[in-house]
């Protein structure tokens, strides 16, 4: 890249260490961005500044939020006696699209892997388990159906059992090794329709 100048050889490299974004992709962002009006380059920089500076973990659920509590949480017209563990933010978007689930959530931000060599410390399951000295009816477990989803599944359904407090797993109307994310939102709510005790 030495016949590009330095400035624009800084933009590429900072733009290539993005996932998915290989260099070709990260030349053809570079010069889309300087293309771009300088107002809509200090957008675009600051709301990802900002966004990284202030959002955290909201306090119940983990989620992604800028407040101490996301939107779900504060609602109170949410069931908060209902509680769906899910991996990541994203697949409870995925859930919340489906515009049909009023109870609240729980991201773990992982799953259970013990060849990544992820144990359950590395999750945010310590999290769930102080949530659960309130009055909760049931724990929905709908991590991924597949290894790391279903070990993590199996290690909460341990841990959650001798509380007296019911737990349930979605059904399998996801398919196999299926990231949340990318099933749609009718298999979505029949796997949560036709989820099982554990
Ligand atoms: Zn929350």
């Amino acid at each position: 890249m030495d016949f590009y100048s330095t400035q624009i050889r800084d933009l590429v490299e900072q733009l290539s260490h993005l996932p998915g974004i290989g260099a070709k992709s990260a030349q053809r962002l570079a010069f889309h961005i300087l293309n771009m009006p300088e107002e809509q380059v200090a957008g675009l920089s600051g709301a990802m500044l900002s966004a990284r500076k202030n959002v955290r973990y909201c306090r119940d659920c983990c989620t992604y939020t800028d407040g101490e509590l996301c939107p779900i949480c504060a609602n109170p017209k949410r069931n908060h006696r209902q509680i769906m563990v899910v991996e990541n933010s994203r697949d409870m978007a995925a859930y919340e699209k489906t515009g049909r689930y009023d109870g609240v959530y729980h991201v773990l931000h992982g799953a259970i892997s013990p060849m990544a060599g992820v144990g359950p410390q590395d999750i945010r399951l310590s999290e769930l388990m102080v949530r659960l000295q309130n009055d909760v009816d049931e724990v929905i477990v709908a991590t991924n159906k597949n290894l790391e989803g279903d070990t993590t599944a199996t290690y909460i359904s341990k841990l959650i059992k001798p509380l007296g407090i019911r737990v349930s797993r979605i059904a399998s109307g996801v398919p196999a090794g299926g990231d949340l994310e990318y099933i749609d939102e009718v298999t979505l709510y029949r796997a949560f329709e036709g989820r099982t005790d554990m």
